[in-house]
């Protein structure tokens, strides 16, 4: 669950339990406020017609009915029952109330009952010797609807109360982690080759500022990592190549040198070419170490992925001869523009043909396919061949540089020219995708936006 609607629920139920708690008191307190004022008029009642009733004069009692009729009127369902005092078994059980409650009442201390929403009043009340007990009841009908009214009021306010609430906390947390959210958005934008790139800092004087500055500050670091890193294979690979070269001439010259025996000049043939595959392993690591970072954008131009694959192909049939590559024109797009890519030529010649090699030496030269199309965006190359393919759990690694799959063993090379190829492919905003069988085939695929923008 996102954060954003952890917090509006949080929000939503601290607020659902305090504003629960609250109707409950509310309501109970009412209850208890509109029941105590009911008793009270009940008791003033039962007092009344107590002492009408130990009235010996006649005329006395019909004024005390007059007088409670006239000022109090009569409560719903109002009843006096007078007793005896103590009542007997008879009267408590035909009341059907518990005795306690009988007991309980003290001379003119009246004592409250409630069962069945009738409210009970006990009253002892004496006059000269005389003794009797009122037990008076009545019905708060009005009291009750009152009650019932505050409990759907409460009831509605809740709920209204609780929409409200989700909907600010949502509207409130959504607000909170707006700067959040951009944060994840540009640390997104962010890798290996635009390590240049930062957040932009507003100074707000909170966390994400905090977050924000922590980042950039990593980044620094990264950076300078990734810079040294960098520096360090493109300078040992460029030292590397003087004394390469020295080599190499004096090995050739080795060989040309008359009247040498023919086992040395075998060694110096050895040497010669051993020191070429060095010269082009370290040319290489340059080229990667070179394109691996920020890439440098000079010498960009059109480019036009027939031609470059047509060039390639040219390139291969020179170093493979009896290579079986054949290229697909019948997906081109009509549009031409859609062929022409923004780039650097000798880069991309360099991607294309490290693939295409690949596909001729894993496949010992068996047919290879190179199929150019294009979508709306990018131009799409697949190099489709029929060899040894790469172990499913091992296509993942192919980029990583030196790495080799473990079906290999029997093909010279040394893990450099995938990587290079996708750091090419990647500085030209393009993707390389691959789809591999063991002992079926291989299929790399590659997409380079094209570099047509206006629309006709
Ligand atoms: P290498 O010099 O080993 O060919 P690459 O960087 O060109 O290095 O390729 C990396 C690894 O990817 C290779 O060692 C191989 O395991 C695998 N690979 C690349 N292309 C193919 C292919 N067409 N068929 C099978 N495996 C391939």
């Amino acid at each position: 669950m996102r954060i954003q609607n952890k917090i509006a629920l949080i929000f939503t139920a601290l607020s659902a339990g305090i504003i629960w708690a609250l109707s409950v008191f509310v309501y109970f307190f009412a209850s208890e406020s509109i029941s105590a004022s009911f008793f009270h008029r009940l008791e003033v009642r039962s007092d009344i017609v107590g002492h009408a009733a130990l009235q010996e004069n006649k005329s006395l009692t019909s004024i005390y009915y007059d007088i409670k009729e006239r000022h109090l009127g009569s409560l719903p369902y109002e009843k006096h029952r007078i007793l005896p005092d103590p009542p007997d078994e008879a009267t408590k059980k035909r009341l059907s109330l518990p005795s306690s409650f009988f007991e309980a009442s003290k001379n003119e201390i009246p004592v409250r009952f409630f069962n069945h929403d009738t409210s009970y009043v006990v009253l002892r009340v004496a006059r000269d010797n005389k003794r009797l007990m009122v037990v008076s009841s009545a019905l708060d009908t009005y009291g009750m609807q009152e009650m019932g009214n505050l409990k759907n009021l409460l009831l509605i306010g809740f709920f209204i109360a609780m929409i409200f609430v989700f909907t600010f906390g949502k509207l409130f947390s959504n607000e909170i982690f707006k700067p959040i959210r951009r944060i994840i958005r540009n640390v997104k934008g962010i890798n290996a080759h635009n390590l240049h790139q930062r957040l932009v800092v507003e100074p707000t004087d909170d966390d994400v500022e905090a977050l924000s500055r922590t980042f950039n500050d990593m980044l620094d670091r990264l950076e300078v990592t990734f810079e040294m890193q960098n520096n360090f294979v493109s300078n040992a690979s460029h030292e590397f190549r003087t004394p390469l070269t020295v080599v190499s001439g004096e090995a050739e010259l080795g060989m040309s040198m008359p009247g040498l025996p023919e086992s040395v000049k075998e060694s110096f043939l050895n040497i010669y070419k051993e020191v070429e595959k060095l010269e082009h392993l370290t040319n290489s690591m340059l080229s990667l170490a070179q394109t691996g970072f920020d890439g440098k954008k000079e010498q960009w131009e059109g480019v036009r992925i027939d031609e470059l694959i047509l060039s390639v192909k040219e390139a291969t049939d020179r170093i493979i001869p009896d290579n079986h590559v054949v290229i697909d024109f019948d997906n081109l797009p009509d549009d031409e523009g859609k062929l022409v890519v923004n780039g650097n030529l000798a880069l991309l010649k360099a991607a294309f043909s490290n693939i295409v090699l690949n596909s001729c030496k894993y496949s010992d030269n068996k047919p290879v396919r190179i199929k150019i199309s294009a979508d709306a965006k990018y131009v799409i190359v697949e190099i489709t061949d029929q060899g040894i393919g790469i172990p499913d759990r091992e296509i993942g690694q192919i980029f990583v540089p030196f790495f080799r799959a473990s079906n290999t063993g029997r093909y010279k090379g040394y893990g450099i020219g995938l990587p290079l190829t996708n750091n090419i492919i990647r500085m030209h905003q393009g993707k390389v995708e691959v789809h591999s069988r063991v002992q079926e085939g291989t299929r790399f695929i590659t997409y380079l936006p094209y570099r047509y923008s206006h629309h006709s």
